[in-house]
């Protein structure tokens, strides 16, 4: 393979630090494996945090984006167009939702989604209206309002003033949240299974009494289905396993399959508040990115494969189960679907970030949801192989992370 002018080290010299990539860089993908520039190979149990939903370079994705660009790349919201018409006709029957707002990230969802939320109150309820609560180690994007929503002080520091009106509250509190809620709340806001805050799942009567209490003071409940939507874990969005449906629903991520898309999904009368000039965005509703995602949508809303992400999942715990039993790193297995987080053991707390390079360079790419969750959110059609292979790298890694001690 002949030698790049571009190396890892060219990232420090011309890119903001804001990011540490490993020291591979990928050039190829093909399903759920990944070459470098070496040609090394690895499998894939990141899936680009949650987004190559059909693994990489999907045949039929590459000839959706093809086709779409021979055609019309761009025109702004001065015009639609059918991608866009199409992915929003498709989202509406397969949902709650009967209106889309396109944008082009999960944080650009969640910012429609706020901002509607609090339009929403102002024009129905008055000014006062404008008070959102949400959740300890929620993570809602990162521009400054989805900052200052998310829970994780960090993210926000430094960069104050933040808006107000924000109220955060411990996770899976009813009580918390039923002691804190009141008229001049507009939103509650929350993700169904939290993924950055380390793969928490929403308990069933939480959420259940999270829409009760919603109802009682007249709030919208917003869920945040960026990380656990289209498919992830087993069900087209979250909340279709919770028996609970929200009033906003912000979705991105796997909804492109690697193309940056997003989409805040709502009703017709909660739409209604948006009229024209509130809101928008240039690229929102880009015919790329909705021919692209709307072949997604097609692939993954369907009950076989569906079925299939309950299925892998099964085959992802097996092995992390005896990964454990062999080696005693992890408390718990955590979350639902292809949203897989193996929490480490006390032994290993705030070592993630070690076994995800040692993964790495056994040929297994894994994420970490903050410094004590190892995480994986791969293809939703891994082959059994593939996970396999991926597996057996992982189990490497542990052997050698734990041979070396957790003071290493
Ligand atoms: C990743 C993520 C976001 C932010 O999405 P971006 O596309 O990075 O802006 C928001 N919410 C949740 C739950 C996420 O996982």
């Amino acid at each position: 393979m002949t030698q790049s002018t571009y190396t890892r080290e060219t990232f420090d010299q011309v890119m903001v630090p804001n990011y540490a990539p490993q020291a591979i860089i990928p050039v190829k993908g093909e399903g759920s494996r990944v070459w470098d520039q070496e040609g090394r190979e690895y499998i894939d149990f990141a899936g680009g945090i949650a987004v190559n939903a059909l693994g990489h370079c999907h045949p039929e994705l590459v000839s959706a984006l093809k086709e779409q660009a021979d055609k019309l790349w761009h025109l702004s919201n001065v015009y639609t167009n059918e991608p866009a018409l199409k992915l929003a006709s498709q989202l509406t029957e397969a949902t709650f939702a009967e209106r889309v707002f396109f944008a082009n990230s999960g944080a650009e969802a969640n910012e429609a989604a706020f901002k509607l939320a609090r339009r929403h109150a102002f024009t129905h309820y008055g000014a006062q209206k404008h008070e959102i609560i949400a959740f300890h180690q929620a993570f809602h994007g990162r521009t400054l309002f989805t900052v200052s929503v998310g829970g994780q002080q960090k993210y926000r520091e430094g960069f104050e003033p933040a808006p107000g009106g924000i109220t955060h509250l411990p996770f899976n509190d009813l009580a918390a949240l039923e002691a804190a809620i009141s008229d001049n709340t507009c939103a509650v806001v929350m993700e169904p299974i939290q993924g950055e805050g380390g793969i928490i799942t929403g308990d069933p009567e939480f959420i259940k009494g999270a829409r009760a209490l919603c109802d009682k003071y007249n709030a919208l409940l917003v869920f945040d289905e960026v990380q656990t939507g289209v498919g992830r874990i087993g069900e087209l969005y979250a909340y279709m396993d919770t028996g609970v449906t929200p009033d906003i629903l912000t979705t991105a991520k796997a909804l492109g399959g690697g193309f940056p898309v997003g989409a805040m999904l709502t009703t017709e009368a909660i739409a209604a508040s948006f009229v024209v000039g509130t809101h928008g965005s240039t690229y929102g509703g880009n015919p790329l990115a909705c021919a692209v995602a709307s072949k997604v949508l097609e692939i993954v809303n369907d009950r076989q494969l569906l079925d299939g992400v309950k299925a892998k999942r099964e085959r992802f715990v097996a092995a992390l189960n005896a990964i454990n039993a062999e080696h005693n790193v992890f408390s718990e297995i955590r979350g639902k679907g292809l949203l897989i987080g193996a929490a480490l053991n006390s032994t290993w707390e705030g070592k993630a970030a070690k076994f995800l390079a040692a993964a790495r360079e056994q040929g297994t790419m894994v994420l970490v949801a903050g410094p004590n969750v190892l995480r994986m959110a791969p293809s939703l059609v891994i082959p059994d192989e593939d996970i396999d292979a991926g597996m057996a790298g992982l189990a490497k890694a542990v052997a050698e992370v734990v041979a070396a001690g957790p003071d290493a």
